[in-house]
């Protein structure tokens, strides 16, 4: 893989007829410190988000040693990884999706359910019976509150079946845990109050004994048009609330970041083909790695990198257009950019490391990416530059 010190260094070697994939494994590094030190339980990093293996390399080198993930596929590339344990937490899975895992060494799964818990029971059960070993998660629906992607509608369960679920789960679970998700790119601690309080609810109404508080994923990262709280901030609401829960004295606490630790880590290199008015035709899109931006009203920070045209030139918002023929391949953004932009130029679009890859699909003969490393900085960040990043510089 060829290292740049930034994307314009790129840009003068290179001509790129495929959009560029970038890596900033030091910025998904950085990341997974700060939650490493700050969290005070496990991070699992939600696989999902991006497993590009820079930035699965670079999260497991900062100290990442726990994974949420949700299907088979991702499962059996993760257990791959040496040394990791790995949380089975999409709620609904098949029978041969189970007992799989439970074949490879998962003790960890979630459900909302009593179909779930029975396919749970009987997919890990030997000839000796059932499994004795069983770390369950009961998935609580809690309110998404200031999240751009609420997550509450398809999973979930609260109310009397929650209580009932819960109770059920502990006669079959060596370790019981709850777990919940606020929601994606959850801009403010407030849902994690509301969430709390739910569970709260809920431990009071089942009497039960939990071991394992899992507060899900949801912490946010910085786009131009989404400036979120501090994460400090919600690590504080999530050790205050934890202190009010009728849980044990030693519960263990858990997270599931995905977009937080991988968003800053990657950019997009793409190429104007067309220039009509505000409106610029580049060469990926909404079928590419830039889903959120067309369906969801994401707004990535972006920069022209192709010619130096200083750093007071006039700017102006621009729509994109992807390469597809179809009508919605449309990032309405707006993306601000330099009014002199014209067709030829290459732009960078940074922050789209989480769910940018992984949703990039081969419509219309897209969907392939030449590759780089980027030293640089990202152009939008949510942490500091640590000791680690100064020992680099000195290094290099
Ligand atoms: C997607 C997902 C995550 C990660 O969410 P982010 O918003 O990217 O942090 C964590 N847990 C579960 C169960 C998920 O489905």
């Amino acid at each position: 893989m060829e290292k740049y010190a930034s994307a314009s260094e790129l840009i003068l070697h290179r001509k790129p007829e495929r959009p560029v994939l970038c890596a900033r494994p030091h910025a998904a590094a950085r990341a997974a410190r700060w939650f490493v030190r700050n969290f005070d339980g496990d991070v699992a990093y939600a696989y999902k988000a991006n497993s590009s293996v820079f930035l699965l390399g670079a999260l497991y080198g900062a100290g990442i040693r726990h994974f949420d993930v949700a299907s088979l596929p991702e499962l059996e590339d993760a257990a791959t990884i040496p040394g990791t344990e790995l949380h089975f937490m999409h709620p609904v899975k098949s029978r041969g999706a189970i007992s799989r895992a439970y074949e490879l060494g998962v003790r960890s799964f979630a459900l909302d359910g009593e179909d779930e818990l029975a396919r749970i029971v009987e997919a890990t059960s030997g000839p000796d019976g059932r499994a004795r070993d069983l770390q369950l998660f009961v998935r609580v629906a809690v309110p998404a509150i200031n999240s751009l992607i609420p997550l509450e509608h398809k999973f979930g369960v609260s109310g009397a079946s929650a209580a009932r679920l819960l109770v059920k789960t502990r006669q079959v679970a060596h370790s019981l845990g709850l777990t919940f998700h606020v929601g994606s790119q959850t801009t403010t601690p407030d849902a994690f109050v509301s969430a709390f309080k739910a569970l709260h609810d809920l431990i009071v109404e089942a009497g039960v004994v939990i071991d394992r508080i899992d507060v899900g994923g949801g912490f946010p990262a910085r786009y131009p048009n989404s400036v979120p709280d501090d994460l400090s901030k919600f690590i504080s609401v999530i050790d205050a609330e934890l202190e009010n829960l009728p849980v044990r004295e030693d519960v263990r606490l858990m997270c599931e970041p995905g977009r937080v630790l991988v968003a800053e880590a990657e950019s997009l290199i793409v190429r104007v083909d067309a220039r009509r008015g505000s409106n610029l035709f580049i060469n990926d899109g909404g079928y590419g790695v830039l889903f959120d931006a067309a369906h969801l009203g994401f707004v990535f920070p972006a920069r022209l990198i192709s010619r130096d045209v200083g750093s007071d030139a006039p700017m102006s918002g621009f729509e994109l257009w992807g390469p597809t023929c179809d009508s919605i391949d449309h990032m309405p953004g707006p993306f601000l950019l330099p009014s002199s932009i014209e067709e030829g130029d290459y732009i960078e679009i940074c922050n789209i490391g989480a769910y940018g890859r992984a949703l990039a699909t081969g419509f219309n003969g897209y969907g392939t990416y030449d590759e780089a490393i980027l030293l640089d900085e990202p152009m939008l960040s949510m942490f500091e530059r640590d000791e680690e990043d100064r020992a680099s510089d000195v290094a290099v």
